[in-house]
């Protein structure tokens, strides 16, 4: 599992050395219990959903199903388990005072109510109070907050919060486009239908002349 550790122990090591390397391969096992789910408890969870359903899940098509769909909702729900903060933290201090925009990171979450994938793109705009951030930082805190069951309100909030208090910003915005699964293939079944959410924060949301420039910039060149 750990090619370092291994390598240690394999070679001639004094006791120190392998008591040192037994530590650190127990802090890296924590770690990575950290980010895992209790996989065996999702698979049990699984077979129980197929029995109900009236399923025999050890025919030969659903056999390797409960491994699979515990694996799939680690990777899902593995935003549960990181700070989405972390990307925040390395700012530059720039004199830019103007509004900076992203548009269009995609994203895939799921819906608390259903557990049903909602995906779609969001939009984020913030006007810099001394400090700026890498593009490509925002991307990735989309994707954090993304991993987890929750609504799309919450996530866009969520979102909002983060860089207003993470970056000092004199304001932010972010809109939120998506589908969600559980409307478009149950319940009212209504595909293509798309959900808009918004949170605006500081001067986007106090100064309607600031709060207009900003939603143009996101829906310029928009139908
Ligand atoms: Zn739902």
């Amino acid at each position: 599992m750990n090619r370092e550790v291994d390598h240690i122990q394999a070679g001639p090591s004094s006791r120190e050395v392998q008591e040192a390397s037994t530590q650190q391969a127990r802090e890296k096992q924590l770690a990575t219990q950290e980010y895992q789910v209790d996989l065996p408890r999702i698979e049990r969870a699984v077979r129980e959903i197929l029995l109900a359903v009236g399923e025999d899940p050890d025919r030969e098509g659903l056999r390797e199903t409960p491994a699979r769909v515990a694996r799939m909702y680690a990777e899902l729900f593995r935003g549960l388990r990181l700070d989405p903060r972390r990307h925040l933290k390395k700012v530059f201090t720039e004199k830019y005072d103007e509004i900076v925009v992203v548009k269009d990171i995609s994203f895939e979450s799921v819906c608390e109510h259903h557990l049903m994938p909602f995906m779609g793109k969001a939009h984020i705009a913030y006007l810099p109070g001394g400090k700026v951030v890498g593009l490509s930082k925002l991307a990735r805190v989309v994707e954090d907050v993304s991993r987890r069951p929750q609504v799309q309100e919450r996530m866009t909030e969520l979102i909002a919060d983060l860089l207003i208090e993470e970056l000092d910003a004199k304001g932010v915005a972010v809109v939120v486009e998506a589908i969600h699964t559980c409307m478009t293939v149950r319940g009212i079944r209504k595909p293509g239908a798309v959900c808009v959410t918004s949170a605006l924060r500081g001067a986007f949301r106090t100064n309607p002349s600031t709060r207009a420039e900003v939603m143009t910039l996101i829906y310029n060149g928009r139908q």
